[in-house]
Order: structure tokens, then C-alpha cells, then sequence
């Protein structure tokens, strides 16, 4: 039997594995085989590399909850055959899915690497093989026989990222990726340099739990200066809505107009859980600190804390996709499950 780690690569699409279409001049998405062709170091790896071809392979634009379910379920079944999984995506839609990965299969003992690239694998100045290369070493690499990094993550030009703390923040240089809630987990040098106090634990358990039922029925409020009450209205009565992400100001603040409260309390008392995340990418939600927001803890709106609005709204699809009691969902929201909170803030409340 081999001895080399063993490693299962997801390729789902994105422009690490595009080619431009000669009719058009757009990149669609291509085979794996003409990808891993273009990286002949990934023999000398010393690693076992298995790869899954997604079908279709997509531009992640496309990407949908059911395909969330489907890689877990991937990673899932071949969990006890692997060291560990590489997912290649598009990184339009990364942070999502690693922020999704991270509360469908909770309780990891094994990495779970995302990775991609701003410029496709075969052009010259790619940043794809470097990416792909040092992803795979990371899923690959133990210490006392344990994976170094048993969580989701983002690599990404150099630096390895909690997934759930992840936000693509540019689309034209190779550092896309920023995580400004949370330190990077690893940093890539000459060597790769584990941020060891910033890694979620070891779980013991032999497989992680497996939650499969994500319900996207949930909207978001962005509020901007003069918002007018009328739209308001009808984003938070949208007819099916469950759920509501409000995306308010700094530290969690919302005009102070009495009708705004209202509509808010309205929604709450209708059932829908409504959680507060900053527009901000950095710092988080303390509702009360300024009168602004204390409205919304009488109406019943939950904080964010320093959620990513990647992780506010995959965290609520999973807990709407759970159906649980108002009581139940407040104490998941406030609770860190899979590192997407500060829990410093939950306790300082
Ligand atoms: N549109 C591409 C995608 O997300 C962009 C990329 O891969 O970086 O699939």
C-alpha cells in the first residue's frame, strides 16, 4: 500500500481551469485533464492525487446550494479513504462555498483546501500552479500524524485563509482574497508557516457531521442613506421569506426613523429571523452601542457579530434548512459553530 498522503481533488470549474473560447474570446470552463497537463510538478508532489470531475463544470456564477451538498457529499463518502480535499472553484463565488462547507460538514479531522485563480493555469503568468500546488501541501501535511489544518479553507496567493472569514475583495490582482476578521491560518514562503493558536482543533470523531439541508429562503436589506420605506416594505414582506439579512451601518447602526423599527418588529413578529452584519469588512456588529441600533434589539433582531455576510448567509440557509424553533435559532446564531464569530463578542453581549 502506498504511504504517500492521499489526497482527493474536486474540480468544479472556475478560470484555473478555463480556456477561451476561439468563436467568442470568453473563458469557459475546461476539462481537468488539460488543466492537471499543465502542471507536470504535480507528479513529483509525493502525493497520491485522485481528482473528481464535476458534471458540468461551471463558472462559479452558477453555483447553487445543491452543488454545496453534492461536494460535501463527495468529501463525505471518501472521508476515511483521503488525507485530505482540494476544491477548485471559481473564486467569484469561493468565500460562499467555503463559508457553506464549513457548517454542512462540521466536527473536521482532515483539511479541507479551496483554491483557484485570477488568471487560467495554462497562460504564462498564472497564479493558478502555484495555488494548486501549495493547496494540495497543505491538505497533505500533518504533524504527530494530524492534519495541521483540520478546517475549511481558502489559499490563496501565499496565504491560507479560514474559509468562513473569507471575502473576495479583488477582481483584477492575484491577492484576491481578504480576511480581515480573522489572521491567516498559514503563510507561504520558502517554507509554510502554520498559524498554529489560529487553527480550529482536532475533532475526534471519525467522520464529521453531515448536515444536508440548506433552505435559501431568505432575503437581504443593504441599507443606503434615503432608502425608501416602501422598499423596505417589500423586501421584508416578500412573500415565502424566512429568513433576513440586514446589512446596516459600523457597528451594526440603522436609522432611526420610527417606521424602519416598526417594519422591523413586524417582521420579526411574523416568524422571520432577522440578523443584523455590517456593511463593514472589518470589526463587527454591537448592537446598543449607539442609540441607532437599540431599536433593533426591542424588535427582536438578532446581532452578526463579525460575520461575513458570506457566513450570515450560509448560516442562515443552514438553519433554516434545519426548521428550528425561533429559541433554537437564536442560540445557533449565537454561537460560534464552525469558527464564523468572534466568540469574544458573544460574551461580551
Ligand atoms: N468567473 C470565474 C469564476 O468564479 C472567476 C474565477 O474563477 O476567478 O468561476
Amino acid at each position: 500500500m502506498s504511504k504517500q498522503p492521499r489526497i482527493l481533488l474536486l474540480y468544479t470549474g472556475g478560470t484555473i481551469g478555463m480556456v477561451t473560447n476561439p468563436k467568442t474570446g470568453s473563458l469557459i470552463p475546461f476539462n481537468f485533464e488539460h488543466m492537471a497537463g499543465q502542471v507536470p510538478e504535480l507528479n513529483k508532489l509525493g502525493v497520491d492525487l485522485q481528482a473528481i470531475t464535476f458534471d458540468p463544470i461551471i463558472d462559479s456564477s452558477d453555483m447553487r446550494p445543491e452543488y454545496w451538498i453534492e461536494m460535501a457529499q463527495i468529501i463525505y463518502d471518501n472521508y476515511e479513504d483521503f488525507d485530505g480535499f482540494v476544491v477548485l472553484q471559481g473564486t467569484d463565488t469561493m468565500a460562499y462555498t467555503a463559508s457553506a462547507l464549513s457548517f454542512i460538514l462540521q466536527g473536521l479531522s482532515k483539511p479541507i483546501v479551496l483554491t483557484g485563480s485570477q488568471l487560467p493555469i495554462g497562460t504564462i503568468r498564472t497564479d493558478g500552479k502555484e495555488n494548486l500546488i501549495s493547496s494540495i501541501q497543505i491538505a497533505a501535511d500533518k504533524k504527530n500524524g494530524k492534519s495541521r489544518v483540520p478546517e475549511v479553507s481558502v489559499y490563496f496567493e501565499n496565504q491560507l485563509f479560514r474559509g468562513n472569514r473569507t471575502t473576495k475583495h479583488n477582481a483584477e490582482y492575484f491577492y484576491a482574497f481578504r480576511s480581515d476578521n480573522y489572521p491567516a491560518l498559514a503563510e507561504a514562503g520558502i517554507d509554510i508557516h502554520y498559524n498554529t493558536n489560529a487553527i480550529l482543533p482536532v475533532s475526534n470523531n471519525t467522520k464529521p457531521e453531515f448536515h444536508k439541508s440548506f433552505d435559501q429562503s431568505l432575503a437581504m436589506l443593504r441599507l443606503f442613506p434615503g432608502i425608501q420605506k416602501k422598499l423596505v416594505e417589500q423586501i421584508c414582506r416578500l412573500e415565502g421569506m424566512k429568513g433576513l439579512i440586514l446589512q446596516s451601518y459600523g457597528a451594526g447602526n440603522v436609522m432611526t426613523d420610527q417606521w424602519f423599527t416598526d417594519i422591523m418588529r413586524e417582521t420579526v413578529d411574523r416568524g422571520i429571523y432577522v440578523l443584523n452584519v455590517t456593511q463593514c469588512r472589518a470589526g463587527g456588529v454591537k448592537m446598543g452601542k449607539y442609540e441607532s441600533s437599540k431599536g433593533l434589539i426591542d424588535a427582536g433582531v438578532w446581532s452578526g457579530y463579525d460575520m461575513s455576510l458570506e457566513a450570515a448567509i450560509t448560516k442562515m440557509m443552514y438553519v433554516l434548512g434545519k426548521n428550528m424553533k425561533r429559541q433554537e435559532a437564536e442560540v445557533c446564531f449565537k454561537k460560534s459553530l464552525s469558527g464564523e464569530i468572534n466568540e469574544d463578542l458573544i460574551a461580551s453581549d
